[in-house]
C-alpha cells in the first residue's frame, strides 16, 4: 500500500521507517514548500500534490498546521485519516477547547480573547496567574505568555495585539494556570471499527516549553483516567490513527492540556519500549490493518536531542542506548533527534539515566542532568 503524509519532518520519516517491513511505502508532502518529497532523503519527486493524492491508497498527516484548502482536497479523495475536523481540533485551540468540553473531559478553565475588553473580562473570570496562548500556530511553547501580575497586562496586551493584527482568524485563549505536580501523556491508536489500543502513560519533563525527557510509567489509577478521556475524545472525533492526549496531574487528578491528532514526541519511546511502536500502529490504523500490541516490553526513557548534531561515541557503546537522528541541519534548539534508553527494570533505568548524564552536555541536556542529580541525592 502507498501512503501520502502531509508534512515532511521527522514524524513522516519515522513513519516511513516503521512502514517498510509491512510493505507500506510512504511519500511526504512538504506543506511549507509545496513539494512532494521522499520522507527519508527529502529528495523532491516530480509529482504535484494532485498526482500524489491520486497515486496514494491512504492519506494522513504528521502535523496539524495544514492549510484548510489542502485538507479539504485530501478529504474529498475519501482516503484521508483521521478527519480534517480532528486535524483542525489539534491546530486551533478554540476548536480543541470546545471538543474537550463536548467530550466531557476535564480541562483548564478558559476564555477566548479578541479585544482588550475580552482580556480584562478574562482576568476577572479566569483569574491570575493565567497562561495565554495563540489559538493558531502554537507549538513547543511558542506563542504563549504568562500573566502573573495585573501590572504586566499592558505589556502582554501589546504583544498579543501584534499577534492578533498579524493573522486573520487569530485569537488568544486565556487559560487558568494549572498548579500541576507533573505532566503525563497518553498515546493510543483507534481503528475504523472503534477498537482502541493505548500505550502506558509517559511522564514528560519540558524545558522552556519544549519536551526534553519522556519516560514510560506504571501508574494504574492515572492510566485508567487517561484511557477513559482518550476514548471519549477519540469517539467524539470518530478518530482513526494514533492520537495523543497531554495531561496535567493535579494531586492524582488528570486535566487535559491539549491533544495532538498524530504520532507524538512523547510516544517515541515506543520504538524500543513497546511491542509495536506508535509509528507502525498509526499506519496500521489508517491502512485498515489490525492494530498491534501496545504492551511495554522494556522500561524506556526518551531524551530529546535539541540543537546538537553529534554525541560522544561512548553512548553508542552503552547497552540499551538507541540513537535516532532526523537528518536535519543544525540550528539552536532544533529537534535534531532523540535517544531511547532502555532497561530491564525501573531501578536499572534510573542507574542508566545517571550514567548517560556523564556523557551528555549539561547545557544541552538540562533535564537529564537534573534528574540524575535528583536520583543521586
Ligand atoms: P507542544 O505542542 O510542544 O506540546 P504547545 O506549544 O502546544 O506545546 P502547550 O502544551 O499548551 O503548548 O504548553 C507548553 C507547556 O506549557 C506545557 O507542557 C506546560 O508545561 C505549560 N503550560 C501550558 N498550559 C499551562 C497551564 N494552563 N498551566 C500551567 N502550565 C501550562
Ligand atoms: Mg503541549
Amino acid at each position: 500500500m502507498h501512503v501520502l503524509v502531509l508534512g515532511a519532518g521527522q514524524l513522516a520519516r519515522m513513519m516511513s521507517l516503521a512502514g517498510a517491513p509491512l510493505n507500506l511505502t510512504l511519500t511526504a508532502y512538504d506543506v511549507t514548500t509545496n513539494r512532494v518529497v521522499h520522507p527519508l532523503t527529502q529528495a523532491t519527486t516530480p509529482q504535484t500534490l494532485e498526482q500524489a493524492i491520486a497515486d496514494s491508497d491512504v492519506i494522513t498527516a504528521e502535523f496539524e498546521h495544514i492549510p484548510d484548502d489542502i485538507l479539504a482536497t485530501c478529504e474529498k479523495s475519501g482516503k484521508f485519516f483521521p478527519t480534517s475536523q480532528a486535524i483542525k481540533a489539534g491546530g486551533d485551540r478554540r476548536i480543541e477547547k470546545a471538543l474537550l468540553d463536548d467530550a466531557g473531559v476535564k480541562n483548564a478553565t478558559y476564555a477566548i480573547i479578541h479585544t482588550r475588553a475580552d482580556f480584562e473580562q478574562a482576568i476577572d473570570t479566569v483569574g491570575i496567574p493565567m497562561v495565554l496562548k495563540t489559538a493558531l500556530g502554537g507549538y513547543d511553547g511558542k506563542g504563549q505568555w504568562r500573566l502573573k501580575d495585573r501590572a504586566q497586562a499592558d505589556a502582554i496586551w501589546k504583544e498579543m495585539q501584534a499577534c492578533l493584527d498579524d493573522a486573520k482568524q487569530q485569537a488568544i485563549v486565556a487559560e487558568q494556570f494549572v498548579p500541576f505536580q507533573r505532566e503525563v501523556s497518553l498515546v493510543g491508536a483507534r481503528n475504523a471499527n472503534g477498537d482502541i489500543e493505548t500505550y502506558p502513560l509517559a511522564e514528560n519533563i519540558h524545558v522552556d516549553g519544549v519536551l526534553s525527557l519522556s519516560t514510560a510509567i506504571d501508574a494504574p489509577d492515572l492510566q485508567l483516567q487517561a484511557e477513559t478521556m482518550f476514548a471519549a475524545v477519540a469517539k467524539r472525533l470518530d478518530y482513526v490513527g494514533v492520537l495523543a492526549l497531554e495531561f496535567f496531574d493535579v494531586n492524582g487528578e488528570l486535566l487535559v492540556n491539549e491533544i495532538a491528532p498524530r504520532v507524538h514526541n512523547s510516544g517515541h519511546w515506543t520504538q524500543q519500549g513497546a511491542e509495536v511502536c506508535q509509528f507502525e500502529n498509526h499506519l496500521r490504523a489508517v491502512c485498515h490493518l489490525p492494530l498491534g500490541s501496545t504492551k511495554l516490553v522494556r522500561e524506556t526513557a526518551m531524551i530529546n536531542i535539541l540543537g546538537e548534531d553529534s554525541l560522544p561515541p561512548e553512548l553508542m557503546a552503552m547497552e540499551g542506548c538507541h540513537i535516532h537522528w532526523y537528518g536535519k541541519s543544525q540550528r539552536p534548539g532544533r529537534k535534531m533527534g532523540h535517544i531511547n534508553l532502555t532497561a530491564d527494570y525501573p531501578g536499572q533505568l534510573q542507574r542508566k539515566l545517571c550514567e548517560i548524564a556523564n556523557y551528555l552536555d549539561k547545557q544541552a541536556f538540562p533535564a537529564v542532568h537534573r534528574l540524575a542529580k535528583d536520583i543521586q541525592d
